[in-house]
């Protein structure tokens, strides 16, 4: 084969989308895979619908995964459409321009040549021409679209004109698409497509192709929802003889309940997961194995990006739309944060600890560290957890501490025995702090999780923390013992 070369696409009109980045991550596997190149082309034809700051997102998204294109808009490209931002990757690639609003000269010369050849022809008709026209057909309940009234005119390249694509009469296509396989349209009843806009601009179809054949793209992956567009493609290939690059389109990404993932059902911006807690590498995971897996019958689900990158072929990429389980994920991102390193996971989930207002001591969060990392899901949920220990006052729900067995009475009881044996504690630590709580859990005759459940609420006003007596050893002496009389206090 000769080198892959793949795309990944956008059009810059808004934050990216997590279906549309899977996009991306398949495209950048079956480079990586291939040990080919995978570039990165802003697509920004349509400029009415621009979104200001849209292709920083695009770059750090795809970056904050891993995944760093070959070939991409240098810096000196961005600034000329009055995006560069500070620290962007200048990356560059000897096909560029790689946005395509600096590329309008070349989709100019390409119109021009299929004018030359006879596959295009300059149109003049007006917005009213052409409205009065879709009216008439809609009205003879035809499928509306141009004419062809321009086709023999031989319109003036002096006045204003749009180019149009000349469909052949009646033509059927053949696809073997990566994906989907054979895929046939019979008499295809697209009309005459513009290609070029009078202000100079080319629309998608012809941007598209002439970009995949210069930037030389051996695979074109795209969502399953582009296929309509893809016979016009197929014939400027042909139009202008050049060879047709490998198709693949890719299945939809649905939400819970079968429809196109929205925003409707949960977080949908790669942003919006980043601060909810999730880890890149989780994600990523999660994503890819919406519509790919590793073969027929594979149970297993959790990757390294690495082992992704070696086993990732189009050949197991579904056919079928796949569901985007939010339940699952947050499963998956609990195994990946168990399976961090103890230093990385403090790295990790440190920046939240202090975006929830926690002013984090190193050394006390470190010997609670490894009991949040076994037991949260996202990195969002430490901070309630550890809260306690850098507080200096806590909040409590009295009511949380009364159960079946134990009243305020109990309560008190429970806690004041406590702190007269926890005061006698030459070491606080885990261990002798879990010898002297349990046998009383036994003395009063309670069960130890209710019993606990007392303690933990009045040192912590948390019913979810770490194991009690290592929350405590992780307070210290002072606080834990003075938290207790001050509820004791309370209780009276
Ligand atoms: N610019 C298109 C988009 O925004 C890309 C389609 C393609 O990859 O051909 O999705």
């Amino acid at each position: 084969m000769s080198e892959v070369r793949t795309r990944f696409a956008p059009s810059p009109t808004g934050y990216p989308h997590i279906g549309g980045m899977r996009t991306a991550f398949y495209a950048w596997l079956l480079a990586k895979h291939y040990n080919g190149k995978f570039l990165l082309r802003i697509e920004d034809t349509d400029q009415e619908r621009l979104v200001r700051g849209a292709i920083k997102q695009i770059v750090e998204g795809l970056a904050w995964f891993g995944v760093i294109p070959d070939e991409a808009p240098s810096n000196k490209e961005l600034s000329e459409i009055g995006e560069s931002w500070d620290g962007a990757p200048d990356i560059g690639g000897q096909y560029g321009p790689y946005i395509q609003s600096l590329r309008l000269p070349r989709y100019k010369e390409v119109a021009q040549q299929l004018i030359d050849s006879g596959h295009a022809y300059r149109c003049d008709c007006t917005p009213e021409m052409l409205e009065r026209e879709r009216n008439e057909q809609m009205a003879r309940k035809e499928l509306p679209g141009y004419s062809g009234y321009c086709r023999t005119r031989n319109v003036s390249a002096e006045k204003p004109h749009v180019v149009r694509f000349k469909m052949p009469a009646k033509v059927s296509l053949v696809l073997q698409d990566a994906v989907r396989g054979r895929v046939a349209w019979d008499n295809i009843p697209l009309r005459d497509s513009v290609l070029l806009k009078s202000d100079g601009f080319p629309t998608y179809h012809l941007a598209v192709v002439v970009d995949d054949h210069d930037m030389k793209i051996s695979h074109v992956l795209r969502g399953e929802e582009w296929l309509p567009t893809t016979p016009l493609h197929l014939l400027l290939y042909e139009a202008l003889q050049w060879e047709k690059p490998i198709f693949a389109h890719l299945p939809q990404v649905l939400g819970p309940d079968g429809k196109k993932l929205s925003k409707r059902h949960g977080a949908t911006a790669y942003d919006a997961f980043r601060d909810d807690g999730y880890l890149p590498e989780a994600l990523f995971n999660f994503v890819v194995l919406i519509g790919w897996s590793p073969g027929e019958g594979e149970e297993q689900e959790v990757f390294k990006i690495e082992e992704i990158c070696r086993r990732f072929t189009l050949e197991h990429v579904n056919k079928a739309g796949g569901v985007f389980d939010y339940n699952k994920l947050a499963w998956m991102n609990g195994v990946y944060i168990r399976s961090l390193q103890p230093d990385d996971f403090v790295a990790r989930v440190t920046p939240f600890l202090e975006k929830a207002g926690l002013k984090v001591d190193p050394q006390r969060f470190g010997a609670i560290a490894p009991h949040v990392q076994e037991r949260i899901k996202l990195l969002t949920e430490a901070a309630p957890m550890v809260e306690f220990l850098f507080v200096d006052k806590i909040e409590r729900d009295m009511q949380q501490m009364f159960k079946k067995d134990i009243d305020r009475a109990k309560a008190r009881q429970i806690l004041t025995l406590s702190l007269e044996r926890l005061t006698k504690l030459e070491a606080f630590e885990i261990a002798p702090i879990e010898g002297v709580l349990r046998p009383l859990a036994e003395e009063l005759g309670l069960k130890v999780g209710p019993m606990f459940g007392v303690l933990r609420i009045a040192v912590t006003g948390k019913t979810i923390t770490p194991p009690l007596f290592e929350s405590f050893a992780a307070l210290g002496r002072e606080k834990t013992l003075s938290r207790i009389e001050e509820t004791v206090k309370l209780l009276e």
